[in-house]
């Protein structure tokens, strides 16, 4: 370029040249010949062309533009072949009028640049260490757009190199020119045995679908316990989307991470009604209500009567078969069935305080020893069974769990009774 341009001057300045000679010539006929001559050797000095192999490279207006040409570019083909004195060693000088000469520097570059055995290459380095040297930057990129389309997938975000790949084109042995399939091979990923293999890192999104627990939403029920759970509706779980970010190098995951989620099914909550009082619908509650409606045909204590104890152990409620009886307060089941005898079917109840109450002359038995009643429960109904004059219940209390007393001393008003 340098060169082209220096030339394109020349030619301007030999128009010039050529005009003021007509001029001179045309005024000053006896100078001209002088004149002319002056001009001549004033504008085309004499000048050292340099030829290689042959063909003529360019041309210098000194010797010592010679030399120091010839000394740099010997110089730096020593460097490159690695061979001293390589250009001077065949080139050829001559001394002619030449039209442009050229600095010692642009004959230098000139003179590296006709030697075939240097050639300008693009070099690649990873990492600032050189890997190859190949005809143009193109075919870099096109390895590296290779290399980085192994990995890339629908999915990926964005993909890249780790190592810092550079190239800088430079005069250098053509011996040491690389096949650019080789070049490829040595930054490939997936080669082991290369110090210049490449680590593609790249990114994709990735989404997955996961559930969203369902939770529970409790009403608490005034007259309930705590230990009653009602089961109202079934919960269900929602479902959300899940995004990720995933970091893969060489297509191998090494990170992820979540960046967001949206739900896509609201999750139905679960409800249920817990009893809001505290303790057990069976416990005990320290008090006994009237187990039965119906009225005191017979109190505690001493009687005359034809059948049955003299000395009565409980009370007795009369009214008709099938009437409920209810347990006067809560607690274990421990006796229910036929004794055989004057209780006829009969039921005993132990409560929390260790007090038993017992049900007597039942016609049918609603409860098995072991279960849990609480107070109020229908446990039995009123019979006839034993030894009666007509349906009844014999209900007792033994505050001891083995002697009855007189249950008024526990009860509270009268059983109730519709005439
Ligand atoms: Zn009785």
């Amino acid at each position: 370029m340098i060169f082209r341009h220096s030339n394109h001057g020349a030619h301007e300045k030999q128009g010039s040249d050529k005009r003021r000679k007509a001029l001179m010539l045309s005024a000053l006929t006896a100078c001209a010949l002088v004149f002319s001559l002056l001009c001549v050797f004033s504008s085309y000095s004499i000048c050292y062309a340099v030829s290689y192999g042959g063909q003529v490279v360019g041309q210098v207006s000194s010797r010592a533009e010679l030399t120091a040409a010839i000394e740099e570019a010997d110089s730096l083909a020593g460097e490159i072949l690695g061979e001293e004195h390589y250009i001077s060693q065949c080139l050829s000088v001559t001394a002619t009028v030449g039209t442009v000469p050229e600095s010692a520097e642009e004959l230098a570059g000139k003179l590296i640049e006709s030697v075939d055995s240097i050639v300008n290459r693009c070099c690649v380095y990873v990492d600032g260490s050189m890997v190859g040297a190949i005809a143009d930057d193109g075919e870099l990129q096109d390895i590296l757009d290779a290399i980085a389309a192994r990995y890339t997938t629908d999915s990926t975000v964005s993909v890249g190199i780790r190592e810092n790949v550079t190239y800088e084109y430079a005069l250098i042995n053509a011996e040491l020119e690389s096949d650019p399939e080789e070049l490829a091979w040595l930054l490939d990923p997936n080669n082991g045995e290369s110090q210049y293999r490449l680590t593609v890192v790249s990114r994709e999104s990735s989404a997955s679908v996961a559930s969203v627990p369902h939770g529970t939403v409790v009403t608490y029920d005034p007259e309930g316990y705590s230990d009653e759970v009602e089961h109202v509706s079934d919960g269900q779980d929602g479902l959300m989307v899940c995004s990720y970010s995933v970091e893969l190098e060489n297509g191998q995951v090494v990170g992820r991470h979540l960046t967001g989620t949206q739900v896509t099914v609201e999750p139905q909550p679960e409800e249920i009604t817990v009893g809001a009082l505290p303790g057990s619908r069976t416990d005990s509650r320290g008090f006994y209500i009237w187990p039965t409606t119906g009225l005191i045909t017979s109190e505690f204590g001493g009687r005359e009567t034809d059948v049955g104890s003299a000395d009565h152990s409980g009370l007795d409620i009369g009214n008709t078969i099938g009437t409920d009886v209810w347990a006067a307060d809560g607690g274990d089941v421990i006796y229910a069935g036929d004794t055989h005898a004057g209780y006829g079917l009969l039921v005993k109840v132990l409560h929390d305080n260790g007090q038993v109450t017992c049900y007597a002359h039942l016609s049918r038995i609603l409860v098995s020893v072991g279960d849990r009643v609480a107070q109020g429960d229908v446990i039995a109904r009123m019979g006839d069974t034993g030894d009666v004059t007509g349906p009844h219940l014999h209900f007792e209390i033994r505050p001891d769990g083995e002697n009855p007393v007189d249950p008024m001393r526990y009860m509270t008003g009268w059983p109730e009774f519709d005439r």
